[in-house]
């Protein structure tokens, strides 16, 4: 792992400024929330980009120092230029992890690199509990989350999700109302990795649930570092 992990946080950043509940929440924008919380923690600094920057504010220079990309959007990924996309996704071919956010799995950056449809079956905004079930609870991503770790508000997805096989499923999510959903999947892209990660509607204080940032934090580190090697296990189940 670099001795400084560098993270770049893309947001469309278009919902926190137009719906009052999401501006109430994140009135700088998810993605100051996600860095300020990876700021805070060791050997990581992070960054900004949106999507009005110049660039989208994904620029060569911003990319070539990136070690993980975060990728929240949900209304304007048409907005997204498919220059800056084709950027991201050989950024990632070439070692750059991407981490995908919530409704970022309909994101052009995603469905790029997936090479399907990327759709679920159904959804619900029924603010209900989800719960995080640990389908490896050796793996680094997950290092410090308990199985079954209970989300109390949340959006629904639900199965099947229209994705490939994943090359490791880390989590597994069941909602209060029933359904089940890959919650965090990761696929090798060339020499890079995409971390799929459900939880982030805009509408609940996802981002700064602790077991949640925990989690984006794990994966933040262990997609800079390159290494699979699982460690030991050590965390309560
Ligand atoms: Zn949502």
């Amino acid at each position: 792992m670099p001795s400084t992990v560098h993270i770049t946080v893309w947001n469309e950043f278009l919902q926190e400024k137009t719906d009052e509940p999401v501006r109430k929440l994140y009135p700088d924008g998810m993605h100051v929330t996600i860095a300020n919380h990876l700021n805070a923690q060791d050997g990581i600094t992070a960054g900004t980009a949106t999507l009005a920057d110049p660039e989208h504010g994904l620029t060569d220079e911003v990319l070539v120092k990136t070690d993980v990309l975060i990728w929240w959007g949900h209304r304007a990924h048409h907005e997204v230029n498919d220059e800056i996309v084709e950027r991201v996704a050989s950024g990632v071919r070439g070692g750059m992890g991407l981490i995908v956010l919530h409704s970022a799995h309909f994101s052009k950056p995603f469905v790029h690199l997936m090479g399907t449809s990327c759709r679920m079956d159904h959804w619900d905004e029924n603010g209900k509990w989800e719960k995080l079930w640990l389908n490896n609870p050796t793996h680094p991503i997950v290092e410090g989350i308990k199985n079954g770790t209970v989300i109390p508000e949340t959006e629904m997805y639900s199965e099947p999700f229209d994705v490939p096989q994943p090359d490791e499923l880390i989590l597994t999510s069941s909602f209060e109302s029933g359904e089940v959903f890959r919650s965090g999947c990761v696929w090798n892209r060339g020499k890079g990795k995409v971390f799929y990660f459900r939880p982030g509607h805009e509408t609940y204080p996802i981002f700064y649930d602790p077991n949640v940032m925990r989690v984006i934090t794990n994966a933040c580190r262990w997609l800079a570092s390159g290494d699979d090697q699982h460690r030991t296990p050590n965390i309560e189940l």
